[in-house]
């Protein structure tokens, strides 16, 4: 496979849609199919060499490979939990570093997928919200997540029926409507029907509540919502998803009622992770029914997945399995408890950090011409 590094002064070629790949080549004075030909090669082939492009001519081949790359993220580590969920630590291009996560269900296989290394926010019971912004990802990072997982879950190639990866959530490291260009152009490309072929309905885009662009990711993007919601009143809120004190929970069931293609086929996810003591009391349940009533919603019930520091504990299992049966019959929607996955890898949601840090200017152009000096 073709490997990325910070030296490698070539530009990736995954992460570019139509339009893009229509301009570039029309740039390099290449009749007009060619972008068609190399979207096929890159997204419905998933290939890592120029070579592979067979209908391509020998000398433009050439051509793109002395500019550009097929990499993807490189891997640093890859952790198989025992319950089957595989975690994944990826460096990007200029060294920092993500991480992303595989879910396998009987139905399904699911990707966590990043938008951010870092995260602005600091929701309290978020491990990667101690991690400051380090920066956005950009398209061919988010994209290129992924690819890597199909390649290494041998995808490619292999019919829709028998596909172990069926569903993606940007639920990853990051807020992704605060990286909204990027985000939505990777996932434009992932949901293209000609190429990676997700179908809108199986991609998820999870935010802890960025009113102002909630609409545009229904309108430009047309994937299903998740909300990270996690209390019923703006004081508990305030505390634990500090994002509430800019967007309150009316304005944020605004939002989520307007959102672009909302009905009872296609619900929101309302995310809400159970903290003992905190959020978790039969009055909770009770307002949180109330609050979802008119919007057609689906709420996930989260056992809270300590991490090291953490300050809160799990609701006990007697607790969540009242909080459940008094939301699902006083709200009438489905709320299931998800089973934590991955715990023993540190995959489990909320969990997610890496280890790179924000750089003062100073360090990372040292660490930049010590790498174009290697
Ligand atoms: S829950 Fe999401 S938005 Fe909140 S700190 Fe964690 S990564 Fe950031």
């Amino acid at each position: 496979m073709s490997t990325s590094t910070a030296s490698d002064a070539r530009q990736p070629l995954v992460g570019l849609g139509r339009a893009e790949l229509s301009a570039l080549f029309a740039e390099m004075g290449e009749p007009k199919f060619r972008a068609k030909q190399v979207w096929s090669w890159l997204y419905a082939h998933g290939v890592t060499d120029f070579e592979a492009m067979t209908n391509l001519s020998k000398p433009f081949r050439a051509r793109l490979q002395d500019r550009f790359t097929l990499a993807r993220p490189d891997i640093v580590t890859e952790l198989a939990s025992t319950d089957g969920t595989i975690k994944w630590l990826l460096r990007l291009p200029d060294g920092n570093e993500v991480e992303m996560v595989f879910i396998p269900e009987e139905d399904r296989g699911t990707l966590c997928v990043s938008s951010q290394v870092g995260c602005t926010l600091t929701c309290k019971f978020c491990h990667t919200g101690t991690q400051r912004l380090v920066r956005n990802l950009g398209p061919y990072e988010i994209l290129g997540q992924v690819m890597l997982a199909r390649d290494r879950l041998g995808e490619w190639g292999r019919k829709e029926e028998k596909r172990r990866l069926t569903n993606i959530v940007m639920m990853g490291m990051g807020e992704p409507l605060y990286n909204f260009e990027n985000v939505r152009d990777a996932l434009l490309v992932a949901m293209d029907g000609d190429g990676i072929g997700f179908s809108k309905r199986k991609v998820t885009l999870s935010t802890a509540g960025v009113v102002p662009m909630m609409e545009r990711a229904g309108d430009e993007i047309g994937c299903s919502l998740a909300v990270s919601l996690h209390a019923t009143t703006d004081e508990v809120r305030n505390e634990i998803v500090p994002l509430n004190k800019k967007y309150p929970i009316a304005e944020l069931l605004d939002a989520c009622r307007r959102y672009p293609g909302v009905h009872n086929a296609r619900r929101i996810t309302f995310e809400y992770v159970m903290l003992d003591g905190v959020n978790d009391s039969d009055a909770d349940a009770r307002r949180l029914a109330r609050l979802l009533k008119d919007i057609p919603s689906k709420v996930n019930l989260i056992p809270f997945n300590p991490w090291p520091g953490s300050a809160y504990v799990r609701s006990p299992d007697e607790r969540i399995l009242k909080f459940q049966d008094i939301v699902a019959n006083e709200g009438l929607m489905p709320a299931p408890i998800r089973r934590p996955r991955g715990e023993d890898i540190m995959a489990a949601c909320g969990q997610l950090k890496s280890a790179s840090q924000k750089l003062k200017r100073a360090d990372r152009d040292r660490l930049a011409a010590e790498a174009s000096a290697a």
